[in-house]
């Protein structure tokens, strides 16, 4: 077999394992395949091997490798830190957004979003590793970002996104999910919302996700193996 179809299937069977241990469904978590660093061609081998939802961190990246794989029914997904000058094409040219950390790109992202278009699926980033300076709403900043967002009529708030700290310690890996969790569901309470999604697992800690409650796990490195930066 092909590196990427026996990477995908491996990828496939930790999740219906996880989810089975979880006494969860596997059709409830999603696999979203991050293809950053990687060439369209890549992402047409993946697509052929029934993925169809990509994640991309790099807007001027994923936007040429759009174009070259525009015959392609792709979901994209935009999973990377946003700067308010990109905001536009993020609301043109993605489906989903998972990197909303903060009001101001949630306002421009909602004006931005051209109205014959979908409401932009959307979740927050929250930072739950307070030693983790990386980007992300503030727990305590939550639920003024998620009513506001909610009040922006195209967006449509579907839940929570976090990347902890990295650890190989499954029992630190499953408490910052199960806080993501909480989190979620306590918004859900506060703010009478129907949240239904959790992006949350990468290629090293899927299983702890998915044991804690993930819709979307997001898998570059487990499928298109380790990246290159140069
Ligand atoms: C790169 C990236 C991933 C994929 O990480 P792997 O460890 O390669 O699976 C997932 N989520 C985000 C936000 C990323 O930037």
């Amino acid at each position: 077999m092909f590196e990427i179809k026996k990477n995908i299937v491996l990828i496939q069977q930790r999740i219906t394992k996880a989810a089975f241990l979880a006494n969860r469904k596997s059709a409830d978590i999603h696999l979203l395949a991050v293809s950053k660093t990687k060439p369209a061609s890549l992402i047409r081998e993946a697509f052929n091997c029934g993925i169809n939802q990509f994640g991309e961190n790099y807007l001027q990246e994923a936007l040429s490798k759009q174009q070259e794989l525009a015959d392609l029914p792709i979901t994209w997904h935009f999973i990377g830190p946003i700067q308010s000058n990109k905001t536009k094409e993020i609301a043109e040219h993605f489906h989903w957004v998972h990197s909303v950390d903060r009001l101001k790109i949630a306002e421009r992202l909602s004006n931005q979003r051209p109205i014959k278009m979908a409401p932009l699926q959307i979740c927050i980033q929250v930072n739950i590793s307070e030693e983790n300076t990386k980007s992300g709403c503030h727990p305590d900043q939550l639920i003024d970002l998620a009513k506001a967002i909610k009040q922006f009529p195209n967006l449509e708030l579907r839940g929570l996104m976090t990347i902890p700290k990295p650890t190989d310690d499954i029992i630190k890996q499953k408490a910052s999910f199960a806080t993501l969790n909480k989190l979620k569901n306590d918004l859900n309470e506060q703010l009478t919302l129907s949240l239904d999604t959790l992006s949350m697992g990468m290629s090293q800690d899927l299983e702890a996700a998915i044991a804690e409650g993930a819709t979307w796990v997001r898998i570059g490195t487990a499928i298109f193996g380790e990246r290159n930066y140069n």
